[in-house]
């Protein structure tokens, strides 16, 4: 574990790296070209090292720790390849007031000095993976990682120095203390990740300099499984998204709304295809832990209240070790709106599974309830994706599908209301950390002036 940045040193660091700005070092394309390259270098050197640090606080393993490394490696690469072109300023197009200007245009320049902190259910990419929009658009940044995944915190505060320029880009440790302690600093931009109630607490902090936040937050992400859905490979899909990093992920889907044709059969393939990958969740590789005691008992308290109700069906799972933070993917059937498993986000391996008359019953619950972060919606039929399409409001929407709109270079990611504002992952990135400055630039010559002599007061001065 990381020793905490001493409390009294961080003004000097956050002023420091104000200084940098104002160099206008980290302006240049080459710099920032740089910076990536040595970040894209370093993570592709040392996945291993990456994947073996990442498990010790989360118990990830396989494709679970490859993703943690693979989207920032994309997001650099991405970044590199496009960085010229979303650099360019963006002509204005020339219009009759215009038409005698020597430019008009808008210029993506950096903010400044960025604060980005992270969680700790992906603790290297919900870092890195701003940092690379960061430095993309020529900022400099503090990282403070989560202090609930140790181990990934001291691998940032070891690293980090090491491979990138230390003038501009700087790590901070610790927990609550060290965050306040940040967050009274001025910042041009804070970019945080993580639970809806510190995002309160962060935006309050960041009104008091009217410094712009971006918040990538979490929320009840629901499924709505049509009677036309090819109900195998719903399931499989469905349970391989809900036990990733079991169930800790922000992208999760957490309940499920399905259509009463298909609701048996929607169950029993969920339960069958987590029996295959999962035989022995307990003894199973490919199955995380939950990232400590206190978390998990949040989680069995859910589902032992869930356990007791007689109207809905534990169809598997159940079973959990507090001390060993295992906790079974569990699946409800039968579950009613008003259930402890719809109160809150789960954040872990409970599925319950509600059953609906229809896509209109299933908008109705949505609407109801905060807007999430992700929707999934699962059928063939065109017109009903497009009809809930229309009628709800969500970060982003994954049709037939999970998770992996995450590696989709270009699409970009971030909530809606409760869920978050703003977004990031490529260009939407680079423009998060940019501002976009309009400059239009006139001449003095006599067609100009007599375009502006329109404007003035007495006829006098209008050589027309
Ligand atoms: P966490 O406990 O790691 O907290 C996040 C950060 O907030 C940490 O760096 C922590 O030090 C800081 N923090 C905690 N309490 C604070 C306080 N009182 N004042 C100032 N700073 C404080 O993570 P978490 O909040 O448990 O994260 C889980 C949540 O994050 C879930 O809701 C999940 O959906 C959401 N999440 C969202 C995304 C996304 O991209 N939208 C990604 C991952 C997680």
């Amino acid at each position: 574990m990381a020793p905490a940045t001493p409390v009294g040193e961080i003004p000097s660091i956050v002023k420091y790296l104000h200084k940098t700005f104002d160099s206008n070092k980290t302006k240049s394309l080459a710099w920032r070209k740089d910076q990536l390259t040595r970040l894209y270098d370093f993570l592709v050197q040392k996945r291993e090292l990456v994947a073996e640090v990442v498990s010790k606080d989360n118990g990830k393993s396989g494709w679970e720790v490859e993703a943690e490394v693979i989207v920032v490696i994309n997001e650099a690469a991405h970044a590199l390849e496009h960085l010229d072109e979303w650099a360019k300023p963006i002509p204005c197009p020339t219009t009759l007031t215009t038409l005698t200007d020597h430019k008009v245009e808008t210029r993506l320049e950096p903010l400044g000095v960025a604060c980005i902190i992270g969680a700790w259910n992906f603790p290297i990419q919900l870092t890195l993976g701003p940092l690379v929009a960061a430095i993309a658009a020529g900022n400099c940044a503090v990282i403070k990682p989560s202090e609930v995944a140790p181990a990934s915190e001291a691998f940032l505060i070891e690293w980090l120095p090491k491979i990138l320029d230390s003038s501009a880009i700087k790590v901070v440790s610790g927990g609550v203390p060290e965050t306040t302690a940040l967050l009274a600093q001025k910042f041009d931009i804070i970019f945080y990740t993580g639970s809806g109630n510190v995002g309160k607490i962060i935006m309050a902090a960041a009104a008091k300099q009217l410094t712009p936040v971006v918040l990538e937050l979490g929320g009840k992400s629901p499924v709505y499984v049509h009677e036309d859905a090819n109900i195998e490979t719903a399931a499989k899909r469905l349970a391989w998204a809900k036990t990733m990093n079991a169930g800790q992920v922000c992208l999760c889907p957490d309940y499920v709304l399905v259509h009463k044709n298909v609701a048996d059969k929607l169950v029993k393939a969920v339960v069958a295809a987590l029996k295959s990958f999962y035989p022995h969740a307990q003894r199973s590789e490919s199955y995380s832990r939950i990232i400590n005691k206190q978390h998990t008992k949040r989680l069995t308290t859910v589902l032992d209240r869930q356990k007791a109700l007689s109207h809905s069906k534990v169809e598997t799972g159940g079973s959990y070790d507090i001390d060993s933070c295992f906790i079974e993917p569990t699946v409800f059937s039968g579950v009613h709106v008003s259930d402890p498993v719809m109160e809150d986000e789960l954040f872990g391996p409970l599925l319950g599974i509600i059953t609906v008359e229809n896509e209109n019953e299933a908008i109705g619950i949505i609407k109801s309830r905060d807007r999430p972060l992700s929707l999934y919606i699962i059928s063939e039929s065109s017109e009903v994706v497009n009809k809930i399409l229309d009628n709800t409001l969500s970060g982003g929407v994954i049709v037939n599908g999970y998770l992996f709109n995450m590696l989709v270079g270009d699409l970009p990611f971030g909530g809606v209301g409760a869920s978050g504002m703003g977004n990031y992952h490529g260009r939407a990135g680079f423009l998060a950390f940019s501002h976009q400055r309009s400059l239009l630039w006139k001449r003095h010559d006599f067609l100009s002036e007599g375009v502006q002599s329109l404007a003035y007061p007495t006829v006098a001065s209008n050589p027309w």
